[in-house]
């Protein structure tokens, strides 16, 4: 049902699911996103935006063309995949959405020289704890002595032109981390060998400096939350929007704003909003939705573009009045026609619940 018509889809719809990375300091979180982000802005068409606020989208068509032919878009209906652009495990444990890790799927990225180090079981600890699915990115596979890089080749090609020397060594670091996950508690295996995602970890080898695997990332983020993920991404697209603060920024021209991932709804220009506060929720109205302007057009003129509206899931930056107060991690709920009082007390309880997790974080 792939392509059902719009009449029965709407007005629910999938958005896509949002992907956090984590990972030991240097194992090479902000290269891959790095990575990631120029191989979807040299496949994506002139103008097209995939960079948000905060985050990066990758339009189903791009992981595709990026992914060759791991993925055939007609196997999928997600809309694609959204990268939250601060990696680390502190931004994962401070953007909640409500009951939960607000992202759906993680990258843990473990560099193949240095295995397993302090923050990876940190990191492991946290998604075992918010039970949030995930797969390992083996990264640095390019260091192997005697490595011979294919630039962006999908890991299997690669594998294959390299002598049997190189491709015994890259397996025993592969099989130390799968041996390392196994002692966490976690069933693990190299990724083609996973049937059931949910039950295995898997792992891919990648290379955040020749983005050989890279392919095979993509395709195994989108399969998974494809196969795993479908129901949770279904939402109501013209609800009121409903998300959580990456940052809260002074902005020339517009004062205080907030850096915002949206994660169900649609906030539009002009909508009252609800935001966690550090004393009682800011109940405010939106001047301005911006996002960053393309590339190509930014000398003249401002930073950011403003924008109508945005739906599910998107980072966007939102200009307001009184936003002093607002803080990291907190929830942010538009009005709509709803009792003001309602979204006030909806916003409360959430803070409440995120204090409650961070004392028990110690
Ligand atoms: P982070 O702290 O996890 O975000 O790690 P970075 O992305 O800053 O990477 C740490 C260092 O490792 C940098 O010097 C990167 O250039 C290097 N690095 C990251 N990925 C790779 C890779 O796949 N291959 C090689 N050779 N170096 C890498």
């Amino acid at each position: 049902d792939t392509n059902s018509d719009s009449d029965s889809r709407d007005p629910t719809s999938l958005r896509t699911p949002i992907v956090a990375v984590l990972g030991h300091v240097d194992h090479g979180k902000t290269s891959l996103l790095d990575k990631i982000r120029g191989s979807a802005v040299i496949e994506g068409e002139a103008g097209a935006i995939t960079q948000h606020i905060g985050a990066t989208a990758v339009p189903l068509d791009i992981v595709s063309s990026i992914a060759g032919d791991l993925v055939d878009p007609d196997d999928f209906d997600l809309p694609g995949l959204l990268f939250i652009d601060t990696p680390g495990h502190h931004s994962f444990t401070t953007l909640r959405s409500r009951g939960g890790a607000l992202a759906d799927i993680a990258i843990l990225v473990v560099d193949v020289n240095d295995g397993f180090q302090p923050q990876t079981l940190e990191a492991l600890d946290i998604l075992r704890r918010s039970e949030t699915p995930f797969i390992v990115a083996a990264n640095k596979i390019d260091t192997v002595p005697g490595w011979d890089e294919t630039e962006d080749s999908p890991i299997n090609a690669t594998y294959e032109s390299q002598t049997d020397r190189v491709q015994g060594r890259l397996d025993e670091q592969l099989y130390e981390i799968i041996g390392n996950l196994s002692d966490e508690g976690f069933s693990a295996d190299l990724y083609w060998r996973v049937q059931n995602f949910q039950r295995n970890v898997g792992v891919v080898p990648v290379s955040a400096m020749t983005g050989e695997g890279v392919p095979d990332l993509l395709a195994v983020m989108m399969g998974l939350s494809q196969r795993y993920m479908k129901e949770e991404m279904e939402i109501d697209v013209t609800g009121p929007g409903v998300g959580t603060v990456l940052e809260v920024k002074e902005e020339k021209g517009f004062g205080k704003t907030i850096d915002i991932v949206l994660y169900d709804g649609t906030i539009k220009a002009d909508d009252q909003i609800v935001v966690g506060g550090q004393n009682d929720p800011i109940v405010t109205d939106v001047r301005a939705l911006l996002q960053p302007r393309p590339l190509a057009e930014i000398r003249t003129e401002s930073r950011f573009e403003k924008v109508d509206e945005v739906s599910a899931a998107a980072g966007i930056k939102v200009a307001a009045p009184d936003l002093g107060d607002a803080m990291a991690g907190a929830p942010v709920r538009v009005v709509c026609d709803r009792d003001l009082e309602d979204v006030v007390r909806e916003v409360e309880a959430e803070l409440a619940d995120i204090a409650v997790d961070t004392a028990e974080e110690g």
